[in-house]
């Protein structure tokens, strides 16, 4: 692996940061994230690692509100990972096809289901090197599982996590793992999971991929890509997004009722659009 590159910060201020300025300037922007972001959460619905690591799976290239549709009747019909295991192809198929890649996805969970009842006891393992040896888990899925179900604090780099990182001038990277090397030197280990939802969220509400609400944003004093998008109130509150839109403007110092009612709830079509341009990671 060739050595990450440090970010570049083109805005004037930002232009001399040390490392030591960008460790700090990283833990700034991360608490004000926390207090951005109060309800963020792992949006996949699970109840015990198996489902997590199934529904994240399934959440290659479509969004987690999809999953979520899905997977009610899935874990209803596959309790176990023997049911996984010994599953009908064309039922399986049936029940994921809304995800798309339907195939190559029900191919990983029956092998994921096989594999767990061959070296594993039939149980999701707690460690990153052998989850990352199952089908259809690589390191962001393992990565997700490891954090939300198992307590065990990991970075997940999804599309959101990568665009913000390097918008944040906390690296200028686009290969994930990199990525995740960068930040974990960056943030204390213990807040790596939680930094991974809130930075995520702030993708989703907040900072988009076309154009972001760089002026109802709360992290714009400390962002060396402040005026990527809109920097006035009115045209940046027209662009935040989610149940707590509002909210947004108002930590951010913004008159709420900027934000138009209708703004609220996040379209599917929007977290599609904004969905990871990645494959089933082994599919
Ligand atoms: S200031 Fe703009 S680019 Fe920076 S995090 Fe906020 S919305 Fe994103």
């Amino acid at each position: 692996m060739t050595r990450p590159r440090a970010a570049t910060l083109s805005p004037q201020r930002f232009a001399g940061e040390t490392v030591l300025g960008r460790k700090r300037r990283a833990r700034r922007m991360a608490r004000v994230l926390t207090e951005t972001h109060p309800d963020a959460h792992c949006e996949l619905d699970f109840s015990n690692p198996l489902e997590l690591a199934v529904a994240t799976i399934l959440s290659a290239q479509t969004t987690d509100v999809r999953v979520n549709q899905v997977t009610p009747e899935l874990f209803r019909r596959y309790r176990s990972a023997a049911d996984y295991a010994a599953a009908d192809r064309a039922e399986m198929e049936a029940l994921l096809r809304p995800t798309g890649f339907f195939r190559a996805k029900t191919n990983s969970l029956i092998r994921l289901g096989q594999e767990l009842i061959e070296r594993h006891d039939g149980q999701i393992p707690g460690k990153l090197d052998d989850l990352v040896k199952l089908p259809g888990i690589g390191r962001k899925t393992a990565n997700v599982v490891l954090g939300n179900a198992f307590g065990v604090p990991g970075i997940t780099v999804d599309t959101h996590f990568r665009r913000l990182t390097n918008r944040f001038g906390w690296v200028d990277e686009q290969d994930e793992v990199k990525i995740e090397f960068l930040v974990a030197d960056l943030i204390e280990k213990r807040d790596w999971t939680m930094l991974s939802h809130r930075v995520i969220f702030h993708g989703r509400r907040v900072c988009h991929a076309r154009t972001p609400a760089c002026g109802a944003c709360t992290l714009a004093s400390m962002c060396p890509s402040y005026g990527a998008g809109p920097t006035e109130a009115a045209p940046a509150a027209k662009l935040l997004k989610g149940p707590r839109a509002r909210d947004l403007a108002v930590a951010a110092g913004v008159d709420p009722d900027l934000v138009p009612a209708a703004a609220v709830p996040i379209l599917e079509e929007d977290a599609a659009a904004d969905a990871p341009a990645s494959v089933p990671e082994e599919a």
